[in-house]
């Protein structure tokens, strides 16, 4: 028999040919794929309220008894109104649906329906405009809890649950449970039925969270399994052999000597590029470790092998200063070096474009340093051998397709600040080998760290003041413009699935106005998302410069920007960071010579006010200072799902292409590991062989995977 989860979405009684193409739009094509498309939230309809009790603000459950029998009403031309009158012991309430005609004869008088939606007062009576309206019928609760679904043009939220429900009696009948009997009891996960069901048919929310954990177990175990098992290694692609790789001249000219961990990537990137097929490395490393010079020497081994190499950075200001870093060196060693950026003129871009697709090797460019520039059209390598890309999560998905497209036989360096701990490598890299820079470089100085309070507040300008006046620079981040709370905060909210409650926001721009007021004098200055890149390139450019005393971002300024001035880095609402993105913000400052601070500002006025778990997480910031352990206690405290988010559309092959549905969200730091001990374990007994559900899932997995690819 076909398994129920390779089935076509067409099977499903109600799905034709519109509704398939609906779901497609969802990656929906299988009664598998159905199934897998959980709600994103819950509507809480168990909660009901009296009449008198609904505020108008938020959505909530009456049961009233219809009293009036409805009528329709032609507002103006395509507009009707079927109205009617319906009450509680409190109160009344008119009900009004728009365009929806069919209602009419659905609400005969007398009868009881439980309707969800806003309620609100006119001082006279309760009004009610399309609410959900459920028929109560004695003897058959109705569910508390309602999913909501992610939605498509053409499919509505009753329509998916519908087809749900037909997906499930199908699953019902013969859907095997790819997790093995044996690894189930051993973790304590519930059944992939009992899971299913849980999500698209919920009762309680306790239910939902075993479901959800035994699902997220379920993606990071096949997927351990999957990568474990080798099947997957993807071919290898032929690239130059650069095996002429005498450093000895390159490292001569620095000021300084490798690091033992400098050594051993440079080591492995030689290794790497002497063989005949595309090396595919990812650096790894805190920011300041030195990672640049890594790459250099990568550049310099291509280029010795008769090969060219590009560096490609995310923004013109990064690409400006890796060009002025390193050109001198490269020059000294004979090598034709070139820039290539949007701001140039289409002459000089032309110039450029020319001398890499120059034939004659005495006269070709060899190394090129630049933007997204390096991927238009129009710039041809004669002799291609390296592409590194530095500070790669910045790119989108889009910008490394064309990268690789471009460079298909090229050997591949990726550099990234982002330190992950060993057991997301694997996950988050899928086959890209990993390089780990895990000591800086001697005498770097340690950037002090303090948490305070917005009880601080005077005694914080007075700090920005005196480092401004000594001749530093002060960054502060602030988490987002205007953050607004999400549709999924509200629903969960209404379901009161206990979150700390948020504390209020600095938006930054206001907070960028305080700020100069108070500190009037002192040339302030504000960057943030939304700006154009153009824009935000010249601010950060004028700060680099030193014409900028105080910047105020939001986490914008992370990318690898050197302002060796800056000595004070100051995080408001720092609670809401994770630790690894505070380490990164704390590494933009103590680059130069000067003692830095960096100062994490909780948004509450008194100690009582931060959460215990937030208190704890902020003390780790001011005793640890190295990014990889601090990316492991980031795992441990907040989970996988983070570095998954933060990474999303990241890593070149991310996940090795896998995208995971729940595990995204995965808040548990010890599921990952549990999944991948498992996974290890599947293995070493065969049991995919057992239990060939599990290879058959782990093929899907990977196979969807590929899917995704070739359509990106
Ligand atoms: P990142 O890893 O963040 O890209 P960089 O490569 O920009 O770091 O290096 C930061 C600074 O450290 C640079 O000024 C660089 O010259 C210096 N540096 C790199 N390696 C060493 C070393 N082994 N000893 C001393 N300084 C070093
Ligand atoms: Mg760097």
């Amino acid at each position: 028999m076909q398994d129920v989860r390779d089935m076509p979405i067409t099977a499903l009684r109600g799905v034709g040919p519109a509704k398939q193409a609906a779901y497609a739009r969802l990656g929906i094509y299988t009664v598998g794929d159905l199934l897998y498309h959980f709600p994103r939230a819950y509507e809480n309809r168990g909660n009901v309220k009296r009449l008198c009790e609904c505020d108008g603000q938020s959505k909530a459950s009456v049961i009233l008894t219809v009293a009036t029998q409805p009528r329709r009403a032609m507002i103006r031309k395509g507009m009707t109104l079927v109205k009617f009158r319906a009450f509680d012991d409190s109160s009344d309430c008119e009900i009004v649906y728009i365009n929806q005609d069919y209602v009419q004869s659905m609400f005969p008088v007398g009868s009881q329906f439980r309707f969800y939606g806003k309620a609100e007062f006119d001082g006279k009576r309760y009004h009610m405009t399309s609410p959900v309206a459920e028929p109560v019928t004695e003897g058959k609760p109705l569910p508390p809890l309602h999913p909501v679904y992610p939605l498509t043009e053409g499919l509505s939220s009753k329509q998916i649950g519908q087809h749900m429900e037909t997906a499930l009696s199908l699953a019902a009948r013969g859907l095997e449970d790819p997790i093995p009997e044996s690894v189930r009891t051993r973790e304590g996960l519930c059944t992939l039925m009992f899971a299913l069901r849980a999500m698209h048919t919920p009762t309680d929310l306790a239910g939902v969270e075993i479901a959800k954990r035994r699902l997220m177990f379920e993606e990071l175990f096949l997927f351990g399994v999957g990568l474990r098992s080798a099947k997957h290694t993807k071919e290898l692609i032929s690239a130059p052999v650069c095996a002429q790789n005498d450093l000895s001249a390159f490292f001569s000219l620095l000021p300084y000597e490798l690091t033992e961990a400098q050594k051993r990537t440079v080591q492995q990137i030689r290794e790497d590029m002497a063989k005949p097929y595309a090396m595919t490395r990812m650096v790894v490393g805190d920011v300041g470790c030195g990672k640049t010079v890594c790459a250099a020497a990568a550049a310099v081994i291509a280029v010795q092998s008769g090969r060219q190499a590009a560096i490609m950075v995310p923004t013109e200001i990064l690409a400006r200063q890796h060009y002025a870093d390193l050109a001198p060196y490269f020059e000294k060693l004979g090598m034709r070096c070139a820039l290539l950026i949007g701001a140039m003129t289409p002459a000089q871009k032309k110039k450029v474009h020319a001398a890499l697709a120059e034939h004659d090797a005495g006269k070709r460019v060899q190394v090129v340093i630049g933007t997204q520039a390096l991927l238009s059209e129009g710039v041809e390598f004669a002799a291609p051998g390296l592409v590194i890309t530095d500070e790669q999560h910045r790119f989108g998905v889009a910008q490394r397709a064309r990268l690789s497209d471009k460079n298909a036989h090229a050997h591949l360096l990726c550099m990234s600040a982002t330190p992950i701990p060993r057991s997301l490598a694997l996950v988050m890299y899928g086959d890209l080998a990993v390089s780990r820079i895990d000591t800086m470089p001697p005498g770097r100085q340690r950037v002090d760290t303090f948490a305070v309070n917005q009880s601080y507040r005077e005694r914080l300008d007075a700090f920005i003041r005196k480092n401004v006046d000594e001749g530093g620079q002060v960054y502060v981040v602030c988490p987002a413009v205007e953050e607004q709370e999400s549709d999924e905060d509200l629903l969960l909210e209404e379901i009161g699935i206990g979150r700390e409650k948020k504390p209020p926001l600095q938006a930054a721009v206001q907070y960028a106005e305080q700020l100069a007021q108070r500190l009037q004098g002192y040339r302030v200055a504000f960057v943030h998302g939304k700006l154009k890149p153009k824009e935000k390139d010249e601010v950060m450019n004028r700060f680099a410069a030193g014409e900028i005393d105080i910047l105020v971002s939001t986490t914008v300024i992370e990318v690898g920007v050197n302002v060796p001035r800056a000595t004070l880095m100051i995080v408001e609402n720092a609670e809401r960071f994770g630790l690894s993105q505070l380490h990164q913000l704390r590494g933009r400052v103590g680059r130069g010579q000067r003692k830095s601070y960096c100062v994490l500002v909780a948004g509450g006025m008194s100690e009582s006010e931060i959460g215990e778990i937030a208190k704890r997480r902020l003390n780790t910031m001011k005793t640890t200072y190295d990014g990889f352990a601090i990316a492991e206690q980031d795992l441990a405290q907040r989970g996988p799902g983070d570095f998954f988010a933060k990474n999303a559309g990241g890593a070149i092959r991310q996940s090795g292409g896998v995208e995971f549905r729940l595990a995204s969200q995965c808040g548990d730091g010890d599921l990952l590991t549990c999944a991948f001990a498992a996974a290890d374990e599947a293995i070493a007994e065969n049991l995919m062989q057992e239990h060939p559900a599990l290879g058959d899932a782990v093929r899907r997995m990977f196979a969807s995977a590929d899917q995704h690819d070739i359509m990106n």
